[in-house]
């Protein structure tokens, strides 16, 4: 029999190139996605998560809708700042990234963040960097600077701000303000380097323009084009990356190419604190690793993602991640104890599909998590009130299916079985909460915590869990 393959499903996705919600259905299942990824001087911190995650959300949507994605983030192993703490180190820029960089991984795995199909480091590209610029040169787009560097030059590509829709002014003060150490070695302040020249005590490599190492911009285009092709599907990223990065990947790549670049550009806002956005600079930063301090599940952070648009901002609070983490937890518990009948009633069958259909039409409206996250919510109501409605595997699998753009490890939930002994404690607690000798209950509390499980009080009654390792 002749295996009819489904046509994956159109999505709309706020293109920034046109500033609309377009929509995004290639003529073909396999579908490139470049997203620019960190530089390994430190820990990550959980603004900079946040734009990994919204990355994976529009990841898992295009899987789930049918596309097969090959998705490539770049690791920035050399730079500025690697340089200057390496040095301040006493370590190679090699050994100095080595244990940032596991982290980086291991808190992608911790948020349940599918692995990129490559993973590229900009060291390990420096060829195509330099073929790049030599095309560059060649095409009289980039030239050797006064002091040795080579740079674009900007005026050289007729739609340079296209994506950012800057007035050459603003791109003028812009780059002056970014640029000002270099301001007389070009010819002029716009332009932006492809190429550092070799300092002293510097890594470089060899390069027929002459020693130096690459400037941030090229290792994207030089990357994202090896892997995905001159022309590719989508580009991610953080708001803050779309002028000058993304401006100056779209100029370097076009302008050696002469074919359109990424079709789609997708960016992310910000994770802020305190009204501000969450940065290494300003000191007001988290990491997980602080989240984990507090015992609280890397996955809350990640509810408390999806529970916000990815294009609008996030204020982050204690309060709110605690507050995922109740959520979270009664997901888990719902789907660890489903409930539901061996048939599902007609009409509950019928609600099983919209339900499915709603979920779907917010994810595909340019990746709508907190309608998607209500219509979960939703449903959970209606089986908590309906018990006899759905067939619980039928439930199940819809869940599972969520989750699969979701990703909150749903799928993993399983029966846990809770010791006897914390058990006990817990109903000695709540008899001393009954006649409110809190002092009493409090030390339960905590000989249950040194159990390795959290009580926590639901109108139900308490409730049992395991703590995070
Ligand atoms: P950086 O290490 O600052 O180069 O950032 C790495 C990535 O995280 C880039 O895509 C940034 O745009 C993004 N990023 C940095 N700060 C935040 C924030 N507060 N919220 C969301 N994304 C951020
Ligand atoms: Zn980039």
């Amino acid at each position: 029999m002749a295996v009819i393959k489904k046509r994956p499903a159109a999505i709309k996705l706020y293109n920034t190139l046109t500033r609309k919600k377009e929509i995004f259905r290639p003529d073909k299942i396999g579908v490139g996605l470049y997203t620019c990824g960190p530089t390994v001087y430190n820990y990550m911190h959980i603004g900079n998560l946040r734009t990994y995650v919204f990355e994976d959300i529009m990841r898992r949507a295009l899987e789930y809708a049918g596309y097969n994605v090959r998705h490539v983030m770049n690791i920035t192993d050399v730079d500025d700042k690697i340089i200057r703490d390496a040095q301040a180190a006493n370590e190679s820029i090699f050994d100095f990234i080595k244990p940032y960089e596991k982290a980086f991984l291991q808190d992608l795995q911790k948020l349940n963040i599918e692995k990129a199909w490559k993973y590229t480091k900009a060291t390990e590209h420096i060829k195509e960097m330099v073929a790049l610029i030599q095309k560059l040169l060649k095409k009289k787009m980039a030239y050797v600077g006064a002091d040795g560097s080579v740079y674009f030059n900007i005026s050289s590509f007729k739609s340079y701000g296209r994506l950012s829709r800057l007035k050459s002014d603003q791109i003028k003060s812009g780059t002056r303000a970014l640029n000002h150490q270099d301001e007389y070695t070009k010819d002029n302040v716009q332009d932006f380097s492809l190429w550092k020249a070799k300092k002293e005590k510097e890594p470089s490599w060899s390069a027929p323009f002459g020693e130096g190492r690459p400037g941030w911009h090229i290792e994207c285009s030089a990357m994202s084009m090896k892997y995905l092709g001159e022309t590719f599907d989508i580009h991610g990223g953080a708001v803050d990356l779309i002028f000058p990065h993304h401006e100056n990947e779209i100029a370097q790549s076009e302008g050696a190419t002469g074919k359109s670049f990424a079709r789609f550009f997708v960016e992310g806002e910000h994770l802020l604190v305190n009204g501000e956005k969450m940065s290494k600079s300003l000191g007001n930063f988290f990491t997980l690793r602080d989240i984990q301090a507090k015992r609280v599940d890397p996955l809350a952070f990640r509810y408390l993602a999806l529970t916000a648009h990815y294009r609008t901002k996030l204020n982050f609070t204690w309060e709110s991640l605690a507050a995922a983490e109740q959520s979270l937890d009664r997901l888990r518990d719902f789907v660890r104890n489903i409930p539901g009948g061996k048939k599902s009633s007609q009409s509950g069958y019928a609600s099983l599909v919209l339900y499915r259909a709603n979920f779907e039409k917010a994810i595909y409206d340019d990746l709508d998590t907190p309608k998607a996250i209500a219509e979960v919510w939703k449903l959970i109501r209606a089986a908590n009130s309906a018990k006899s409605r759905y067939d619980s595997n039928e439930l199940r699998k819809l869940f599972i299916d969520f989750d699969r753009v979701l990703g909150l490890g749903l799928a993993k939930v399983k029966k846990e079985t809770i010791p006897a002994r914390a058990l006990q404690l817990a109903n000695e607690r709540e008899a001393y909460r009954k006649q409110k000798a809190w002092a009493e209950a409090d030390a339960l509390r905590k000989e249950i915590e040194s159990l390795g499980y959290a009580v926590a009080d639901a109108p139900e009654g308490p409730r049992i869990k395991k703590l995070p390792r």
